[in-house]
């Protein structure tokens, strides 16, 4: 019999039932370190005093308000993010997938309302993801997501990721776009080289393309600037945002230059939640305090601490790790045992880590991990590595 819960997800038994900062507490009374943050959205942990303010003053005033009506909350949040971002403006979203979704027709419709409506192909990257959308799924087409859910959103051109010689011989007249992950997520934390970046920048202006990047996962200062691209010195026309953005609560973004945008006219998009004020009351809490050049830099200071003592780690381990790779606070584990024995290891340790594609554990904690949690996290991650290769 069907359970009634959709069986999507493989469940760790792990029932949590409150938090604070990087711990998470079972009903039975364990205390875990979340290396995870619910994969890069808890940014400044549980229960951020700040948030939880934000959260429940909005909740006492207005929940739900339509888009037919001004939304100062919203406003505020947009303008915030145009003042320090590359965008001109900003459309809110539940999800990363639905900002994947208006990603996609803005760079169509742009091409569309310019004259050029034959340019409709977005180029993709193997070992992306973009959601689990219709969109989502076609723009990253893995045949694990796509599998049995054709017919599939055409107009996306899958390349391997890094093949430069691919992507120049894949640019046509139907070239719409690039969209590109900064850094994979779910791919196994792949970052692509400053160097990779500039090129796609310069290619698309020679081409007059789109370049949108998905920093879903590597945005909101988890690489220790706000936006992950901001470390190469290029900005896209428009990115995808959400994760990080909301804290916890459900909130995405697209972010656009005004000329990318310039498609997206009255009545062209809609969404019923997005932008509501209970999440942008929140989201612009959370960026008042990451956006902060001080919090960043901080940031910067204890990801370097992490990594640094995790290089430590995969030298005692060399059995159980290869690598660390990343940036920031977006950290992966290469592993040589399979990276979900590892993350299980790691919950029996008190530690929680998240696998992702490549054999790779991810590391996504809150950008507010304390240098305590990083050597409380050091301690576990040791525990788990040894308690692998000899099982009590
Ligand atoms: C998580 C993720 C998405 C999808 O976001 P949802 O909120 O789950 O829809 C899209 N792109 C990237 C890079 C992600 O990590």
């Amino acid at each position: 019999m069907i359970p009634s819960l959709l069986p999507t997800y493989s469940r760790a038994p792990l029932t949590f039932v409150s938090g604070s900062g990087a711990w998470l507490e079972t009903e039975d009374g364990r205390r875990l370190l979340d290396l995870g943050a619910g994969i890069a959205v808890n940014a400044l942990g549980h229960a951020h005093p700040a948030l939880v303010a934000a959260l429940t003053d909005q909740a006492q005033k207005v929940w739900h308000l339509s888009n037919l009506y001004q939304i100062p909350q919203q406003q505020a949040l947009a303008d915030a993010l145009v003042a320090q971002t590359f965008a001109d403006t900003v459309f809110f979203t539940n999800s990363g997938t639905e900002a994947c979704e208006l990603a996609v027709k803005m760079a169509r419709k742009h091409f569309h309302d310019a004259g050029q409506p034959d340019r409709v192909e977005i180029i993709t990257f193997d070992g992306s993801f973009h959601g689990r959308s219709s969109a989502g799924i076609a723009a990253a087409g893995s045949e694990k997501m796509t599998r049995g859910f054709g017919p599939l959103l055409p107009g996306f051109v899958h390349l391997p990721f890094g093949d430069h010689d691919a992507l120049k011989a894949a640019i046509t007249d139907h070239t719409a776009a690039i969209l590109i992950e900064p850094i994979q997520g779910e791919g196994g934390i792949r970052p692509v080289p400053d160097q990779c970046l500039k090129g796609l920048r310069e290619m698309c202006d020679a081409h007059g393309l789109l370049l949108i990047f998905d920093e879903v996962q590597c945005g909101m200062g988890r690489t220790g600037k706000l936006f992950a691209h901001e470390w190469a010195g290029v900005a896209p026309d428009i990115m995808m945002v959400a994760k990080g953005i909301g804290g916890g609560f459900p909130l995405g973004a697209v972010l656009a230059t005004e000329t990318a945008a310039s498609g997206m006219t009255l009545g062209t998009h809609g969404s019923t939640y997005g932008g509501n004020p209970l999440g942008c009351a929140v989201g612009k809490a959370v960026l008042d305090i990451v956006g902060e050049p001080d919090f960043l830099a901080d940031v910067n200071r204890r990801a370097g601490a992490l990594r640094q003592k995790l290089e430590g780690l995969v030298a005692a381990h060399p059995d159980v790790f290869d690598s660390v790779r990343g940036s920031g606070l977006m950290l992966g584990l290469k592993c040589k045992l399979p990276n979900t024995d590892v993350v299980a290891a790691g919950y029996d340790a008190d530690v929680i880590t998240v696998p992702a594609a490549d054999n790779v554990v991810r590391l996504l904690p809150p950008l507010t991990l304390t240098d305590e949690d990083i050597s409380e996290a050091l301690k576990r991650l040791d525990r788990a590595a040894s308690a692998i290769l000899t099982p009590a």
